[in-house]
């Protein structure tokens, strides 16, 4: 049998940024035969980081990523990114293709429309923006910081707008700012929207229970949700949960080995 320092260090980039990032890199900075590195883009000022090696910031895009990964000797690209950050994704399909590595994908799994749920789902955030900017509406807009310049436009609205840090985008005139970092409990959304009288809430599709219970609350209080549909991510199988992902890297890994022993005739 081959040792774990025989198979040495594999190198593993995890494109993260998630909740489900920051579990993988928990779940795999234990293990021996592997090196594991976390990339976040550094979208906010106060990072929340992951266990083990960390480096912030994008790579410059397609050609970027290509060199990174051949410069740092990485084995497998892992891709734990937001279902909304889709450019980094396609930028991992395109890279690893290029360099002949391994790329496993998680896709977490979207919300699907309850009963008792008033979505009305659209495109991208221009046309949640036309949408609900309507002469007295009050909009309760939790989609993060960086699509927010699309609702600038909106002059009749009132919007309450919940981010984790102050937004540098250009807000619409008429608005309240709440800094905020999930999770959000059920009965404090229902009082946020309660004391805000929302009409409208406006929201991705994220999936996973961080988020999930403003789309709950809408659904107590009768608040239609203006749900913006998800960009398309991958063209490459993809996985639900972080166990599919560590179980499939595992199957490499032993799938790896067989090959190298194989090679060098250790039986
Ligand atoms: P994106 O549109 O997929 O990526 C834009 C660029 O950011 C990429 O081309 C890459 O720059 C850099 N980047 C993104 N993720 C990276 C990572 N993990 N490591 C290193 N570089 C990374 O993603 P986005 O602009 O960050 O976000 C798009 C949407 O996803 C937004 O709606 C955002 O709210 C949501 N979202 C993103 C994150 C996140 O951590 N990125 C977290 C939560 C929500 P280069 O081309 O220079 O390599």
């Amino acid at each position: 049998m081959v040792s774990a320092t025989q198979i040495a260090q594999l190198r593993v980039l995890i494109l993260g940024g998630t909740s489900e990032g920051a579990q993988l890199a928990a779940r795999l900075s234990g293990r021996a035969n592997l090196s594991v590195i976390s990339s976040l883009a550094g979208r906010v000022v106060d990072l929340k980081l992951p266990e083990g090696e960390v480096r912030v910031g994008g790579f410059g895009g397609v050609d970027g990523l290509a060199s990174y990964l051949v410069n740092e000797k990485i084995a497998v690209v892992i891709d734990v990114t937001h279902p909304y950050a889709a450019r980094i994704s396609q930028h991992a399909e395109i890279a690893c293709r290029r360099t002949g590595l391994p790329l496993i994908a998680l896709d977490r799994p979207p919300w699907n429309r309850l009963d008792g749920d008033r979505w009305h789902e659209v495109d991208d955030f221009q046309s949640a923006a036309k949408f609900v900017d309507r002469e007295k509406t009050r909009v309760f807009l939790s989609i993060g910081r960086q699509e927010l310049a699309s609702f600038s436009v909106c002059s009749n609205a009132w919007f309450l707008i919940r981010a984790i840090e102050k937004p540098t985008e250009q807000l619409p005139p008429h608005h309240q700012l709440v800094l905020q970092r999930g999770a959000f409990a059920l009965e404090d959304e229902l009082k946020l929207l309660r004391d805000h009288a929302i009409d409208y809430v406006v929201s991705k599709n994220s999936g996973g229970l961080a988020t999930y219970n403003k789309i709950a609350a809408a659904r107590s209080l009768n608040t239609p949700v203006v749900l913006v549909r998800r960009p398309f991510k991958h063209n490459i199988e993809t996985f639900q949960t972080v166990e599919g992902v560590v179980a499939t890297l595992d199957r490499l890994i032993r799938d790896t080995c067989a090959s190298e022993n194989l090679a060098s005739g250790i039986e």
